[in-house]
């Protein structure tokens, strides 16, 4: 019997697939490479796509199937293509939509990696890409060019927790035939549906909040359309950027607890922006559930909560935040984010350091920016460590 589609937690928790017919309850873990055909004509309806029948675990996998039903269920998108990482995912869009010759419109804001890529190896296949603070429509407008092929955005974007408009960039990319594609990570289908607000592909780090407990990593992207689907898969199957079924079974586990752990780190990342907000040693604050926001309003409108994901300075600049990076005990100096535990880094010198000068001041990667990823612990532990860390500042 295929489970028809419901609430998100309801959606999260049963996916959207067939009930296991021997009662496993959790979705079995089908650990092999290859599947064996029942004939030598069933083999080639296989490969000739007449029949659904596994092949392959790089083509398809059981396992790997109803995680990827389950989040495009929860992206209202066609279906999803699981990968081995986030930029496997960033990867398998740029190579579907970009070839010699081609354009690409980014925000000047992105996950470190996902703009060195273009910079270093990209522009090397001929493909020109310009950056630009797309939480002003303007830029993206003046951006596009004849040979744009793709407008790819990141909001909230990684670290400076900018928004960009989702909707009227979507408007824009529409009158000009250019696909949108939205790295969603920061929100998890849980607070944001680009798809919905017009966006043609959507794709996150599964490593980040979709799995939530910082032991794997992964990647998806959903495209909305069939005829999206099928290009994206192509690259997928051919560049070898599959998922592992065990890797599947993992972060479909993550997914079914996905709502209630953003709900609890939500509430607490309020009350620790709140705090930060009015400490003396702090300059600045960034987070979307905080009304000194520049896009307050904006974020409001599109995402259905602030995220756990704060950014802030000290007076004391870099050092200030080095000092307090030092000595924290009970929160995590680790990169990565979304997860039920509370991390702390340093972006300028840690996940974007890889980055030119130029690109971090453009992306507004300050040397004093501090990036806190708030967990599902006590509130008032976290706020005690910093406490006792700014102490020391
Ligand atoms: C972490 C991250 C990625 C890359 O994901 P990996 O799983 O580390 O490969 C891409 N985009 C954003 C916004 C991220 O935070």
């Amino acid at each position: 019997m295929k489970i028809s589609k419901k609430g998100f937690h309801s959606t999260s928790v049963h996916g959207v697939g067939e009930r296991d017919p021997l009662g496993s309850v959790t979705t079995p873990i089908y650990q092999t490479s290859t599947f064996s055909f029942e004939s030598a004509e069933h083999g080639a309806e296989c490969f000739a796509g007449e029949s659904d029948g596994f092949i392959y675990t790089r083509i398809g996998n059981p396992t790997i199937d109803e995680f990827e039903a389950t989040i495009a269920a929860l992206e209202n998108g066609y279906n999803g293509i699981a990968v081995s990482s986030g930029m496997a995912a960033v990867n398998t869009v740029f190579l579907t939509y970009l070839g010699s010759g081609d354009h690409i419109v980014c925000h000047n804001t992105l996950y470190g990696p996902s703009r060195g890529v273009l910079e270093k190896t990209y522009v090397k296949l001929g493909i020109e890409s310009t950056f630009v603070d797309t939480a002003k429509i303007n830029n993206v407008a003046n951006a596009i060019q004849p040979n744009t092929k793709l407008i790819f955005l990141e909001t909230p974007a990684n670290p400076t927790i900018s928004i960009s408009d989702i909707e009227a960039i979507s408007k824009i990319a529409s009158k000009n035939n250019i696909p949108v594609c939205v790295d969603n990570t920061f929100c998890s289908p849980y607070l944001q549906n680009p798809l919905d607000l017009g966006a043609d592909i959507v794709l996150h780090s599964l490593t980040k909040f979709i799995n939530g407990h910082a032991d794997i990593v992964g990647g998806i992207v959903i495209p909305k359309t069939k005829e999206d689907y099928d290009k994206l898969n192509y690259t997928m199957i051919n560049f070898g950027f599959n998922m592992d079924p065990h890797q599947a079974f993992l972060v479909r586990r993550g997914v079914k607890t996905l709502g209630i752990r953003i709900d609890r780190a939500q509430e607490n990342a309020l009350k620790i922006a709140e705090y930060l907000d009015s400490h003396p040693k702090v300059e600045w604050v960034k987070y979307p559930g905080l009304k000194s926001h520049p896009q307050y309003e904006l974020g409001k409108k599109q995402m259905k909560g602030s995220g756990s994901i704060i950014s802030f300075g000290l007076k004391g600049g870099l050092n200030a935040g080095r000092t307090l990076m030092n000595h924290v005990k009970f929160i995590i100096l680790a990169v990565s984010l979304g997860g039920i535990e509370s991390l702390i880094q340093h972006p300028a010198s840690m996940t974007h350091s890889k980055l030119s000068k130029e690109a971090k001041v453009s992306g507004g990667i300050s040397d004093e920016l501090v990036r806190l990823s708030i967990g599902i612990e006590e509130p008032e532990d976290i706020i005690t460590d910093l406490e006792k860390a700014l102490e020391k500042v």
